[in-house]
């Protein structure tokens, strides 16, 4: 072929920074080089044993063919349930869709809701998938400004002044990734209020509500304003909050009509997640988040010691997170500082000096927005979060002015 032409839908995007370290740090490690990895975007538990059982007993019986495209009538049900218990809200069937992850989720609702120019409001810090979501939907990202001194809080009317005729939709991941902010209720409230006195959508990503640190839990934003809850999109998942990254399991819960219209597009592009990952779903749905109370005491362990660790860390800051498994601190005391190989520019730069310096695998702000920031997630073992946070530590105090 003389002129192989490709999208201009393709020059968009870029690929996931987040995989893209993970990969290097793997490939480090597979080398027999002592990395300690940072960058991890799951959970280092195992699956609970009674899913994976009920994806086993699946298989065995024969379920593995298609299912309906929009996921298995009961575990669509299960999740109607799930909401009716833990957050007093009713959705119908109708109003729920299963697909291929979170990610797969958050794709089809771009593809359903925007057409070419629409804008879509996202706030800084966000996770790197949804700009180029929009954009691969033909929207154009919009971003808000947050206050990191703050934990990257932000008020309604900023919010409001970025609003045009051509706003559709703004993004909420609360717990977030990569901060690990969890915003406060009113906020939360008045967010909805705005949205529908402005007629546009909250999409709301609560793939990190189960893992908080915070008191009591976190609620589902509709439950915070239920009268609202026609221009919400709650989109989740089984991939934090369960450790099942791999089985691909998410969900939307929302109004029948753009429901329907994502059902269409799965329809012809995906067709339905993989069948005995929905049974293994069922049961996870069905026994709820038990496990999960020695995972958040593991997980705020290893935050606390990143915290601290970064208090001995002249000049850096670190926001305090509430929720997710994520430290996103401020290190750009580093900037214009050096070591052997030159001076340190920019969060990239920052990256590869603890990856070849210290042995240790961060994420660069840059890709989600914050270019004086980078993201550690603490799903890794303590002695590894205490081993790691010494050597950045160590990394800091040699750089030189
Ligand atoms: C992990 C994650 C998701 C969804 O991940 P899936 O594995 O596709 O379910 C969605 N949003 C954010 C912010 C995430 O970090």
């Amino acid at each position: 072929m003389k002129n192989m032409v490709l999208s201009e839908r393709v020059g968009k995007i870029k690929p996931s920074a987040t995989m893209a370290i993970t990969a290097k740090a793997k490939a480090l490690k597979a080398e027999g080089i002592d990395i300690i990895g940072f960058g991890a975007g799951e959970p280092d538990f195992d699956t609970p044993d009674f899913v994976k059982e009920a994806a086993i007993d699946a298989l065995r019986a024969g379920k593995t063919k298609y299912t309906p495209g929009a996921g298995i009538p009961e575990l669509r049900d299960a999740l109607c349930e799930s909401f009716r218990q833990d957050e007093g809200l009713d959705y119908k069937r109708g109003e729920t869709i299963i697909s291929s992850g979170g990610k797969h989720a958050l794709y089809n609702i771009f593809q359903a809701i925007l057409s070419d120019g629409d804008e879509v409001i996202i706030p800084i810090p966000y996770w790197v998938s949804f700009p180029d979501q929009v954009l691969l939907a033909g929207g154009i990202p919009v971003f808000l400004n947050t206050r990191e001194e703050q934990g990257f809080s932000f008020s309604v009317e900023d919010l409001e002044k970025l609003i045009t005729p051509k706003t559709r939709a703004v993004v909420i991941n609360s717990p977030s990734n990569p901060s690990g902010a969890a915003l406060g209720e009113d906020l939360l409230r008045d967010i909805l209020k705005l949205a529908v006195e402005r007629d546009i959508y909250v999409i709301w990503d609560e793939i990190y509500k189960k893992i908080y640190y915070g008191q009591g839990k976190l609620r589902s934003l509709p439950a915070l304003y239920p009268e609202g809850r026609d221009n919400v999109l709650v989109c989740g998942g089984l991939s934090k909050a369960y450790s099942m990254t791999g089985w691909r399991i998410g969900w939307t819960l929302g109004h029948s009509k753009v429901i329907s219209a994502m059902s269409m597009i799965q329809g012809q592009s995906t067709s339905n997640p993989t069948s005995f990952a929905q049974y293994g779903a069922l049961a996870a749905l069905r026994k709820g988040t038990e496990h999960i109370g020695p995972w958040l005491t593991a997980f705020r362990e290893r935050r606390d010691i990143l915290l601290e660790g970064f208090t001995k860390i002249e000049g850096a800051s670190c926001a305090k997170p509430e929720g997710a498994f994520y430290v996103f601190p401020n290190i750009s005391c580093w900037f214009g500082k050096q070591w052997d190989k030159g001076v340190i520019k920019d969060s990239y730069d920052a990256a590869a000096y603890l990856l070849e310096h210290a042995k240790v695998a961060v994420v660069p702000g840059e890709p989600f927005g914050s270019p004086e920031n980078i993201r550690l997630s603490y799903a890794l073992s303590t002695d590894d979060a205490r081993k790691g946070m010494n050597r950045i530590i160590e990394a800091s105090e040699a750089l030189r002015p």
